[in-house]
């Protein structure tokens, strides 16, 4: 079948307004929000542009795609909002864009298990509003809540800003269902737990598309906070805010809120006069004494490393605009602006020595390179960059990008990092994956032979 027929079988079994091959529709799914892709689009460039753009509305219509395109042999890349930050949803190898933010309709939640139920294409935001009308929130508060789709969120991994407490959305998700390269529907979860086999469910999370297509999803709920306790401190040094870190995730507490801002980054973060070092933003919340008590042991590993209080006004003010990214935004559109965000993650042990180096090396690439750590566990941490510049034009833009992802993803391998924390591998880590996945790549290649032996799903990301 070539493509004008993959077109017609499409619209036959979809309708003809549901599938496109307008240049503008192809110019719209040819491109994310990763920097690199938002240069490509004012340099008046779409290297990576679909032949058609199929809009599917239900988990039958996403079934018919995907038994045209493997008959066919066309290329599918699912696409939620776009709001990758890497290049996830651009369609190296044309074919079709699979666009699934109309497959929507109403939650069904279950009180009773704390669960609920929602088509893959509704964004994260419109759940969180009906959520909370009812006394329930997801907890989970990636800063593109507004932007990105639930299924987004499976398929990339996702996690939120309250993670160090509730986890990211592998420990969210209670089941989903997907549909395979070949059509056919699974539904792989848990309830709650389960001892027979390896977990399936874990398969698709942060598959980047690349194994089948999430057209629905059950995830945890949690009543809302009845107190929320939140201060802000500074602190002597970056290594002893990381201790700080260390220290409470050891000790088992659970602030749903800690955020350690290097000193750079603090600048942009609190008031002029605010604060001369680091700042580290502390919250606990759930039953008011849990609460309180944990707060307050939490603080107290802070100020034996040398915290002082800056009071609440910060955090409140930066829970006002967390979901905000218009300084990056304001900066792209400028000419020659650019701005990049760079997750990554290490042990505790290797942490501060990878941050020095990064920061070090970057240094030339960047007007500015801001620097905090967000997301904790026992046994390490994410750091998370912020580069900010403006060059003489959007080429040599696009080429300080380029060294930006070279320079900084080398650093991690080196310290035996995590190339990303959460936002995936798409295009800007693809040359990275085999390195970084070491003697597990091989068993990523098997799994894609096992669930996509035509290879159409998503095809050049993940390293293959
Ligand atoms: C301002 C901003 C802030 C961000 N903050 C965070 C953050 O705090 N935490 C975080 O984790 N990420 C963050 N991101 C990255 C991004 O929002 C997430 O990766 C999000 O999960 C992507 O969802 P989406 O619906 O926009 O997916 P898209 O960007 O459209 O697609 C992303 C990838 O998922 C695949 N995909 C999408 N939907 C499906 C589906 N239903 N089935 C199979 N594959 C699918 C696509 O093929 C692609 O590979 C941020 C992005 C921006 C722009």
């Amino acid at each position: 079948m070539t493509t004008i027929h993959a077109t017609d079988a499409l619209e036959e079994a979809l309708g003809a307004g549901s599938v496109s091959t307008s240049d503008a529709d192809r110019d719209g799914a040819s491109h994310d929000t990763w920097p690199v892709s938002t240069v490509w689009q004012k340099l008046g460039r779409h290297p990576h542009r679909p032949d058609i753009v199929v809009r599917a509305n239900s988990t039958a219509q996403v079934q018919d795609v995907m038994r045209i395109a493997t008959a066919s042999g066309t290329p599918v890349t699912a696409r939620g909002l776009g709001s990758s930050v890497t290049g996830q949803p651009l369609p190296i190898k044309g074919g079709i864009v699979l666009d699934l933010s109309g497959l929507v309709g109403a939650p069904i939640l279950s009180e009773v298990d704390a669960t609920v139920t929602v088509a893959a294409g509704v964004m994260g935001g419109d759940l969180e509003s009906w959520l909370n009308e009812r006394g329930w929130t997801m907890n989970h508060f990636p800063q593109s809540l507004y932007r990105s789709t639930i299924g987004g969120w499976i398929a990339t991994r996702a996690t939120g800003q309250f993670s160090s407490r509730y986890g990211g959305i592998e420990n969210l998700v209670v089941a989903y269902e997907c549909v395979l390269a070949d059509g056919t529907v699974a539904r792989l979860g848990q309830r709650p737990r389960a001892a027979m086999g390896p977990d399936l469910k874990q398969l698709l999370i942060g598959s980047e598309g690349t194994l089948g297509i999430v057209t629905e999803v059950t995830v945890k709920v949690f009543r809302l906070p009845e107190t929320r306790v939140v201060d802000a401190f500074t602190l002597p040094s970056v290594q002893a805010g990381v201790d700080v870190m260390r220290e409470i995730a050891q000790a088992g507490l659970k602030p749903f809120l800690v955020r350690f801002y290097d000193v750079d980054e603090a600048a942009h973060v609190v008031a002029p006069g605010t604060a001369e070092g680091p700042v580290l933003f502390l919250g606990a919340e759930g039953l008011d004494g849990v609460t309180q008590a944990e707060f307050a042991a939490a603080a107290g590993i802070a100020r034996r490393h040398g915290a002082e209080s800056i009071g609440s006004d910060p955090v409140t003010a930066w829970m006002g605009r967390r979901f905000d990214f218009s300084t990056v935004e304001r900066l792209l559109a400028e000419p020659g602006g650019y701005a990049e965000t760079v997750e990554v993650a290490n042990m505790w042990s290797r942490l501060p020595a990878m941050y020095e180096e990064m920061k070090r090396a970057l240094q030339p690439y960047a007007d500015e390179v801001l620097g905090h750590f967000s997301h904790i566990y026992e046994q390490g941490s994410s750091l998370y960059l912020i580069l900010l510049g403006r060059a003489a034009d959007d080429e040599e833009a696009l080429a300080r990008l380029e060294a930006i992802w070279s320079t900084a993803m080398e650093i991690v391998v080196a310290h035996d990092g995590e190339v990303s924390h959460h936002h995936g591998g798409g295009l800007a880590r693809q040359a990275w994956v085999e390195r970084s996945l070491g003697t597990g790549f091989p068993v990523l290649q098997r799994l894609k032979a096992a669930f996509d032996p035509d290879g159409i799903l998503n095809p050049g990301k993940l390293g293959m």
